[in-house]
């Protein structure tokens, strides 16, 4: 197997120069979680991976556990992914101060409609993850709006309503290890990773408890994963 320095791998992903790697490769808010596999991700930049723009809605209001949360929530999602050998380069934007005015507490679709119009990362081909305070529509404890075709990411301008919201508020109700589920994830770690895998795999659930996406599972099958590196959202260096 070939060996790949930080310093190459980071540069693949635009980081150049003196950097952390804690803070700009690996892009953790806070620190590096536990059982953190450097080597892994290292390896994935190198191959297929997904661009993920994680937004902080209202940030001034994200507490330290928050961001701590977060952090278990990138970490998740990379596990998760690395099943179907997929990496995932995070980059982290904030939504602050007025502009925040009437998205701390989502309690209305039409407002989670409204928080993807109003506002976009960069890349048509990176995903929106916006991460609200609380989020209390219906049941749901996640949201995906993906109207791309497999293999063309539409203009997010002309389609304003494109990404994935996810609210903190599900942290609260048992981050960490799961006791009713089989494996070690975060909740709001699987939610996460479960309203990307719409964005990446369409709007579909799978009958399988134990797949991603079903509620609670982590596992993706063999033509998920060539759905998802067919997907015009995973990018290939290679
Ligand atoms: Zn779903």
């Amino acid at each position: 197997m070939p060996s790949h320095s930080l310093r190459d791998a980071a540069r693949r992903i635009g980081v150049e120069g003196g950097f952390s790697v804690v803070q700009d490769f690996l892009r953790f808010l806070h620190g590096v979680p536990d059982q953190i596999s450097v080597g892994t991700h290292i390896r994935h930049m190198h191959g297929p991976f997904v661009n993920l723009n994680l937004i902080r809605v209202a940030s001034d209001h994200f507490t330290g556990t928050d961001i701590a949360n977060l952090d278990t929530v990138i970490q998740d999602i990379r596990d998760i992914y690395a099943q179907v050998s997929l990496g995932a380069n995070v980059e982290h934007f904030v939504i602050d101060g007025a502009d925040a005015e009437g998205f701390r507490v989502l309690t209305k679709q039409s407002r989670v409609n409204k928080l993807m119009k109003t506002f976009r990362g960069p890349g048509d081909r990176t995903i929106d993850v916006f991460f609200v305070l609380v989020l209390e529509v219906g049941n749901a404890i996640g949201q995906a709006a993906g109207p791309d075709s497999p293999t063309e990411c539409k203009d997010k301008d002309k389609h304003g309503r494109r990404g994935v919201v996810v609210g903190m508020n599900f942290a609260g109700s048992g981050l960490g290890p799961q006791p009713q589920l089989k494996i070690a994830r975060s909740l709001l770690g699987l939610v996460a990773a479960h309203e990307i895998g719409h964005l990446l795999l369409g709007p579909d659930h799978s009958s399988d408890p134990d797949n991603l996406m079903r509620a609670g599972g982590e596992e993706l099958t063999d033509s998920q994963r060539e759905t998802i590196h067919a997907s015009c959202a995973v990018r290939d260096h290679q």
